[in-house]
């Protein structure tokens, strides 16, 4: 998710126009295009998201042994980001597409070149199997669907990447890493600030102490969703489909943050939730929610995430000799990273939207090399965990005591 309430304009509001309507009616009236998984009728999207460019030119393969991805769900983020860093990618290209608008796939499979007989509608999902064009999914639904569509790939004997949050609560995610298990495939989630340079940096410099012995992180992960927007055409704030809302969605690269930048896994939380009443977009999820995480060293992290409040992505260290200040620290580019104290410097680390096809080659490297994958289906159920013990802070109103592998102690 991008870092700035600018670019978070995409809480969308569905339907609103006429051809939408239009493209609705038409999708439900076609075979094969009624339901995703978790029963929910698919077609809740605008026809194209505004602001997608499609690629005048198809792009082609670059490598003979290019891995190839059938990317499932053409929404704002695979529309706008993903599909187009393909072509900056060495070894990954886009294979076939699925989704439950049959105009979008026509457009969409134009632009990029996807034969017509490896477009695919959600009910059509299964038979991926038989596509030998077909080496690995991309999940890019909304985050309550990932579960279904990973175990569903890995039965038809394909590798995944899987959109954050891995699932919504960690028994899928479970269900997940074992289906990729038996199905001897890899599974990755897409956390890209793992291949961004500002944030490797960052990793890098607290591992060698730039700001001392680290007390504390505090990261802000906020935006303001649309207060016209209801469940019922914003899947963000539809519990089934979004989980808790904002920590799941943004917050997740603060908790990201906090553990990558202080190197450690907390042993104990507190967290408070807020909900409004009489705010229809606070029906099902949590407007705001806030954490405080231990570590085993004694450093502490506060972690900040909203749907109802003005933008901001920050992360900041503080040590016992200096600071990081990452502002912004986890958007698609214009990252500004300093460090204060005993080193006093700016980076300017080069292009971070290196970040997107640097994600899809680590896992094709994994597929055809072997390699290993810098964030597998481990960390994402880590990250679950992690959030449903913040959750279950909020609930008791008390800390929860963690394992090292993020487990609640009873
Ligand atoms: P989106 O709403 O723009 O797209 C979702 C797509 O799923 C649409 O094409 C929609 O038609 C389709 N869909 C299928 N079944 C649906 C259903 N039952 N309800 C609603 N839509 C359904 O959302 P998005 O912003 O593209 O997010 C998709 C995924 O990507 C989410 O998991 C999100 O967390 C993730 N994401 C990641 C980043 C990142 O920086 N890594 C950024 C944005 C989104």
């Amino acid at each position: 998710m991008d870092g700035t309430s600018i670019s978070r304009r995409r809480f969308i509001e569905f339907g609103r126009d006429a051809a939408a309507v239009t493209i609705v009616a038409a999708a439900a009236a076609s075979p094969g295009f009624a339901q995703a998984g978790g029963g929910k009728p698919v077609a809740r999207g605008r026809p194209m998201p505004d602001g997608v460019s499609l690629p005048s030119t198809p792009p082609r393969p670059k490598r003979p042994d290019s891995v190839g991805y059938a990317i499932v769900g053409l929404g704002d983020y695979a529309l706008k980001q993903m599909m187009p860093r393909f072509a900056r990618s060495a070894r990954s290209h886009i294979a076939a597409l699925v989704s439950g608008n049959p105009e979008k796939l026509r457009r969409v499979g134009d632009a990029y070149g996807v034969p017509a007989d490896a477009r695919y509608s959600y009910d059509q999902y299964d038979r991926i199997a038989a596509d030998r064009r077909i080496d690995a999914v991309y999940i890019v639904l909304p985050s309550g669907l990932h579960a279904d569509y990973a175990v569903r790939a890995f039965a038809a004997g394909k590798h995944v990447l899987c959109e954050k949050p891995m699932a919504l609560n960690s028994a899928d995610c479970e269900r997940m890493i074992a289906a990729g298990r038996r199905a001897n495939r890899r599974l990755m989630i897409a956390y890209r600030v793992h291949f961004e340079p500002h944030n490797i940096e960052a990793m890098a410099l607290m591992r060698r102490r730039a700001a001392g012995t680290i007390r504390f992180v505090r990261t802000e992960q906020l935006s303001r969703t649309d207060p016209s927007s209801t469940p019922a055409e914003n899947w963000r704030i539809d519990r089934s489909l979004a989980g808790g809302g904002p920590l799941e969605d943004y917050g997740i690269y603060g908790l990201q943050a906090a553990l990558y930048l202080s190197g450690e896994m907390p042993e104990s939380i507190t967290a408070a939730t807020f909900r409004p009443a009489n705010d229809p977009r606070f029906t099902q999820v949590f407007a705001s929610v806030a954490s405080q995480l231990r570590f085993p060293s004694g450093a502490i992290a506060q972690l900040m995430t909203s749907y109802d409040s003005s933008g901001s992505n920050i992360a900041h260290v503080r040590g016992d000799t200096g600071a990081l200040i990452m502002d912004p620290a986890t958007g698609y580019e214009g990252h500004k990273m300093r460090l204060e104290g005993r080193e006093r410097r700016s980076f300017s680390l080069g292009d971070p939207t290196a970040q997107f096809a640097g994600q899809l080659d680590n896992l094709s490297d994994a597929i055809r090399d072997g390699s290993t994958i810098r964030t597998p289906g481990e960390m994402g159920l880590r990250d679950v965990r992690l959030m449903e013990a913040i959750y279950a802070a909020a609930e008791a109103g008390r800390a929860v005591q963690l394992s090292p592998d993020g487990r609640m102690r009873r």
